[in-house]
Parts: C-alpha cells; structure tokens; sequence
C-alpha cells in the first residue's frame, strides 16, 4: 500500500515538475526543479518522524500525532497497534486483580517468595498470622522476618509433604499449620492456617476425659475397695463394720450418680441450641418449690428467705430454667456455713427479670471469678466434693442461661458471702 502509493507520487512528480521545467528551461532547471522536491520532501519526512520520535518517549497512553500521506497510513497501522496492546494489558491487569481479591479473600495467610527466598506477595490474612506488612516487607527476605529455628529448619528441609505446627511465633498465643508449596520457576507458596481455636477445644477436650477420669477414679476406688473387702471375707467384720462400709459404698455411687447426671445434662445443653421448649414457666411457684428443696438441703442450719417481687412469667424450658436456680441456690447452702443468711429474690429491674441468690457465706477470691463457669473448676476442691459438688453446676448454670439469653453476673468478697444474678432480657417475658 504504502509502496503503490509512493510510486504514484513519484510519477506525479515527474508528470507534473520534472517533465515541464525540462520542456520549457532545459536539463539543469529540471535537476535542480528535482533536488528542491526532494530537500522539501525530506523535510517532511523529516517532521513526521520527529513526531513519531516524541510520541515513542512519552507515555503509553499519549494520543498519536496525525499524520499525512504515507505517514498517515504507517500512524494509523501504529494506532491500532497501540490500542490492541493496551486491551491486552488492561485485560490482563484485570485478570491479576481479580486473582489478587481472590487470594485476599482466602480464609488462609499465603505468602509468595522466589528462589532467593524474598518475598514477592503477601495477602492479609498472613500479614494477621506473621505481623508482616506487605508495604514494607515485600522484597525482603523469608528467613530475617521469621527466624523461629523450627520454620528456618522446615525451610531448609526441603521436603514439605507434611505442614509444620509452628507455636512461638511473632503473634502471642497463635497456633498456625504452614505447608509450603512449589510451583512454577522455583517459586513457593507459604500458606498458614490458625489452627489455635482447634487446639484449644484439642486441649480442652483432652482436659475434660482426664477430669472425668479423675473425678470417678477416686468413688470408683473406694466402691471397688470395700465391695472387694467384703466378698473376700464377710465374716470377719461384725454387723455394723458392714452398715458402715455400705454406707461408703452407697455415698460413691450417689457421687459417680449425681456426676454422670451432671455430665449428661451438660452435653444435651451443649448439644442444643437456643432454648426450643417455649413453655411459660412461671416464676412465683417455681421458686417456691426451689426454696422447699433448699431448705431441705440446708436442714435448718441456714436462715433462708425468698422475696418475689414481681410474678413474672419466663419463656423457655422449664426444667432447664430450674435446673439452673436449683444450682445457684444450692451452692449457696454449701458455701453458707451454720447460722448464715441466703436470700432468694425475683425482681424486675429496669427492664430485666433478675433472679438474685445472695448468700453470707465463705465468698471466693476476685481471681476466681472469672473461671468459676468453667467445666470442674473448683477454688476448693476438698470443700466442693465434701458438700456433694460435681464441679459443673455452674458451667450447667452458664449454658442454661445463654440459652435464654440471659447472663450471670457474680459479685463476692472472701468471709463476707457472694450474689449470684442471672439476669434475663425483656424480650424473655411472657404475659
Ligand atoms: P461445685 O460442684 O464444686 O460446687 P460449681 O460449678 O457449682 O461446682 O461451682 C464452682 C465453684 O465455685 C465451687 O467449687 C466453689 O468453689 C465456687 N462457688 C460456687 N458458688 C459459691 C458460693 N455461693 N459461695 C462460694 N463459692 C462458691
């Protein structure tokens, strides 16, 4: 095209300059008529590619200079040149972005380094996991941000088949799973997962089968013990040696009882949700029939009262709800010595129903407090297992309220006694 067209102008000239300067001045008007077409035609050229040479060095996104003639045709080639290359670049920039939300999005820290170890990419989530920042510390080396021997020695292994458990690191109290992936032109991927939820229910789970294994090791002895005792050799103990060991007997198996029932109500409340048994549950009886039975439970010892301030009506599960005071006011009468006070109260209070059990007892230390919901822990051990305690009564209490959308609140001060409130949301009253 750009050929066709050049020899056309060619021949325009010579038809239209050379041809009639010769004819009418001769040879020499004619050759020079030629070297001015040519100096000017140069200079066109000259300022076209000038152009061209400035559109080069600027930027990519520059418009490109209009041109004339050939130059038109060699600008407009160049043009659609220049816009497929930046669809190109755009799209691809696009694709890049959308892997980068996507690696942003992981629920997993990944972070990219090259041969040299130098990191190339890191998402959010392994910023969290490492206390990196990917504006400072892209480029820098893996091994002089995290020096933990036992990620440098996982490093240098060279074999990543299985993750490392990596404890210790920059983040207190973080357990992460790293697993390292080769890919491409000795390129990696560090891929990190907290895994320290999973290893505290790990360690949780672990501590609860030696609790329970603890707390029937023991009846279970003693069961076991005399049982063994008396079938071996009846006859050598008199009558009321044998009343005596039953009675021991009889004492642990109601101690293993009463905790396999507590073990057992735990896990149905644990396996539920929210309290599904919409029943009214009535709270002026209810806590009458509480106070019977832990007057009961106290035999007098304790000066016990129950005030209802308002007859209240509770949505929920009824033998949960009174599971959950039964408790409370029973540790109170175990954690009362002779001659103290319980009081028993219902009242609603700027708009909360709060069952209030507040006792002159024992009291327990500020430290404690904030563990006592926690599955068999116990400030007293000896004292807990000598008042019949299982150590799960609050941690039954806890989940019974969460389930109601209630919360305990528990203040106390050693050798002055203690208040327990389990307190309910409007939104728990029935009319
Ligand atoms: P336990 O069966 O041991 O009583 P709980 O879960 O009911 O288990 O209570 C946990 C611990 O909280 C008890 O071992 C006891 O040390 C303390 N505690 C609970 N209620 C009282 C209270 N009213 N006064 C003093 N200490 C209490």
């Amino acid at each position: 095209m750009i050929l066709a067209r050049t020899l056309w102008l060619l021949l325009a000239f010579a038809c239209l300059v050379f041809g009639p300067v010769v004819f009418f001045y001769g040879l020499s008007w004619g050759l020079a008529a030629v070297i001015v077409c040519l100096l000017l035609m140069l200079c066109w050229h000259l300022l076209h590619l000038r152009q061209l040479m400035g559109w080069l060095e600027g930027p990519l996104d520059n418009p490109l200079p209009r041109g004339r003639g050939v130059w038109e045709i060699a600008f407009a080639g160049l043009h659609r040149r220049v816009r497929v290359r930046l669809d190109q670049q755009q799209s691809l920039s696009e694709t890049l972005k959308r892997f980068m939300r996507a690696f942003e999005a992981l629920p997993d820290g990944v972070i990219a380094y090259d041969r040299h170890r130098h990191i190339d990419w890191i998402n959010e989530r392994a910023e969290t996991h490492f206390a990196l920042s990917a504006a400072t510390d892209r480029g820098q080396a893996l091994t002089n941000l995290i020096r933990h021997p036992d990620f440098v020695s996982y490093l240098d292994s060279g074999s990543y088949v299985e993750p490392l458990i990596y404890r210790g690191g920059r983040v207190d109290g973080m357990t992460l799973m790293l697993q390292i992936i080769p890919y491409g032109n000795d390129q990696n991927l560090l891929v990190s997962r907290d895994i320290s939820q999973i290893e505290r229910t790990e360690t949780m789970r672990r501590d609860f089968i030696a609790n329970v294994s603890h707390e029937l090791k023991t009846p279970l002895t003693v069961v076991a013990g005399f049982s063994e005792m008396l079938s071996d050799d009846y006859e050598a103990y008199g009558e009321a040696e044998i009343k005596h060991y039953l009675a021991l007997i009889c004492e642990q198996n109601a101690r293993m009882k009463r905790l396999i029932e507590d073990l057992l109500t735990l896990s149905a409340l644990e396996s539920g949700g929210l309290a599904q048994n919409e029943e009214r549950v009535e709270m002026a009886p209810t806590l009458n029939s509480i106070l019977a039975e832990v007057r009961a439970l106290s035999a007098g010892r304790h000066q016990i009262t129950l005030t209802v301030e308002t007859p209240s009506v509770l949505g929920g599960c009824a033998n949960e709800l009174r599971s959950a005071f039964s408790n409370l006011a029973g540790n109170a009468v175990r954690y009362t010595p002779p001659g103290g006070r319980i009081d028993l109260i219902w009242r609603e209070y700027q708009g909360f129903g709060e069952f209030v059990v507040a006792d002159s007892g024992i009291g327990i230390a500020a430290q404690h407090l904030p563990r006592l919901t926690e599955r068999f822990y116990r400030v007293d051990r000896s004292r807990s297992r000598e008042t019949g305690g299982t150590g799960l009564g609050l941690a039954i209490v806890k989940h019974v309220l969460t389930r109601h959308h209630a919360t305990l609140e528990i203040e106390s001060e050693p050798g002055k006694g203690s208040r327990f409130t389990a307190r309910f949301p409007g939104r728990c009253f029935r009319d």
